[in-house]
């Protein structure tokens, strides 16, 4: 791996990169099949992703045809990561075995180990005889969709694939390594004025949000639409606040302090509202809502948003808010959800749904084209990665821990071969250009 990461860093040509000998193992991150009921009995938050991820030497897979082998130089943590590695809500060695019935070559995910991890930025080392788009040498991110070209299910809207799957967590040979297989598919450039780990975080929340709010497959956000974003300074909220400000929205922006309260104010969000601050209790009890608190939150919403409810609500916490989220959007607005974080089993009042011709979407991370449009505007620097912490490949127990925990704002990235933070920005003029202010903007 050294030679690798020599080559990288020292610019050679694809031609030597091509011809590097690749290692017969190379570190990862994983968690152990045979410990999969390791925390029976544990109660979810205390479940700590430190003892279940292990970071150790796996064999190199086979490169399948349609496949590229990545150096991965810095990679980074989401919440997929923490539901694998706390086994909830079931262990994803069941996704691997299923995907290994597929093919011969897809017999290869089915391991005692699964390795974790849907983003990465890096280079091509290799390709598979039917890859065309790419070569060795190319620096370039990674997209999470990972879909059968074959499948004619798969060519309107690849999310609609039978068989779609979420790289590095449906599938093995996931992204928190120093090396990683992914279809060429997968592969988008990388942008040249962001470093190896400022590249590494945008891909699975970016496009997510991308596909909410502004795609034809989500909430097609307009000019002047005001959108509520639960967690506004979290992975997907974060993204989803500069979606809404590019198009020309107005975002109300939900967190749990005032110094993430603060970091919205930063990035140009002025509607903000504390929840914890404010103290809602959407739950009187486990099994009772009260409509009160809704009106309380509907009230305070008016009171930062022109005396207006809604248009959209960008929804994943999931349970403890979907009540709230589906009372809070105005007559014939859209709740848009992707997630669960506080539990799948969600209620609202159907009356306040159907009688104010509400719309409740479903989205799940994001086909090529959208990926590709995320990427773009990425690369543009219209869009600015939220990266707030690095950590090291050793360390990604406890940033899982921190996610897990809520601890993080933005995105943590996790450094993998790339051996210290800053590197790779290629284009310094275009950052200077953009602004070191706007593309660090969660780090300040
Ligand atoms: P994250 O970085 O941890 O951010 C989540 C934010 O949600 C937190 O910052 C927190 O903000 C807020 N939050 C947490 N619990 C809450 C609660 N009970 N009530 C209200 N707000 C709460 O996570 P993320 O990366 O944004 O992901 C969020 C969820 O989306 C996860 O469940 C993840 O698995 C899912 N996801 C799904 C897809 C998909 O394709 N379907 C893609 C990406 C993520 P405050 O405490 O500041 O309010």
């Amino acid at each position: 791996m050294e030679q690798i990461l020599e080559a990288i860093q020292s610019g050679a040509s694809g031609d030597d990169i091509a011809n590097l000998p690749i290692p017969e193992s190379y570190r990862a991150a994983f968690v152990k099949r045979d410990e999969s009921d390791m925390f029976e009995g544990v109660d979810s938050w205390d479940k700590d992703p430190r003892k279940s991820l292990h970071v150790d030497d796996v064999a190199t897979p086979e490169l399948a045809p349609d496949e590229c082998l990545i150096a991965v130089m810095a990679s980074s943590i989401n919440f997929n990561t923490v539901w694998t590695s706390i086994f909830e809500p079931l262990p994803t060695f069941g996704f691997l075995d299923r995907l290994a019935r597929e093919s011969e070559w897809a017999k290869r995910h089915s391991l005692p180990y699964h390795v974790v991890g849907s983003d990465a930025s890096g280079v091509v080392l290799r390709i598979g005889s039917a890859v065309r788009n790419w070569k060795p040498g190319d620096r370039v991110t990674v997209q999470c969709n990972h879909v059968d070209g074959q499948d004619p299910t798969a060519h309107n809207d690849s999310m609609m694939a039978n068989n779609q799957r979420i790289w590095g967590f449906e599938t093995n040979f996931g992204g928190l390594a120093d090396m990683s297989i992914v279809r060429a598919n997968q592969l988008m450039p990388k942008p040249t004025h962001l470093s190896w780990e400022e590249s590494a975080v945008n891909g699975l929340c970016s496009s997510t949000s991308y596909r909410m709010l502004v795609s034809d497959n989500g909430a097609r956000m307009k000019q002047g639409d005001s959108v509520l974003i639960w967690g506004a300074t979290g992975g997907i909220g974060g993204y989803a606040v500069q979606y809404v400000l590019n198009g020309g929205g107005r975002p109300i922006g939900v967190v749990s302090s005032p110094e993430r309260a603060e970091i919205l104010n930063r990035m140009g969000c002025e509607a903000v509202i504390d929840r914890k601050a404010s103290n809602y209790q959407f739950w009187s009890d486990e099994h009772t809502q009260d409509e009160s608190e809704w009106r309380r939150f509907g009230k305070d919403i008016r009171a930062v948003n022109n005396g207006e409810d809604v248009d959209i609500v960008f929804e994943h916490p999931g349970r403890s808010t979907m009540g709230a989220s589906v009372f809070a959007a105005k007559r014939g607005g859209t709740i848009v959800t992707c997630a669960a974080t506080s539990g799948y089993m969600v209620e609202f009042d159907n009356r306040h749904f159907w009688m104010k011709l509400k719309k409740l979407l479903s989205s799940h991370f994001a086909n090529y084209t959208e990926s590709w449009a995320a990427n773009k505007l990425l690369c543009e620097g219209k869009i600015q990665p939220l990266l707030t912490d690095t950590y090291t490949l050793d360390q990604v127990g406890d940033a899982s821990l921190a996610v897990h925990h809520n601890k993080a704002e933005g995105k943590l990235g996790v450094l993998c071969l790339s051996p210290a933070e800053g590197l790779g920005v290629d284009d310094p003029e275009r950052r200077a250009e953009i602004g070191e202010d706007k593309i660090t903007v969660f780090r300040g």
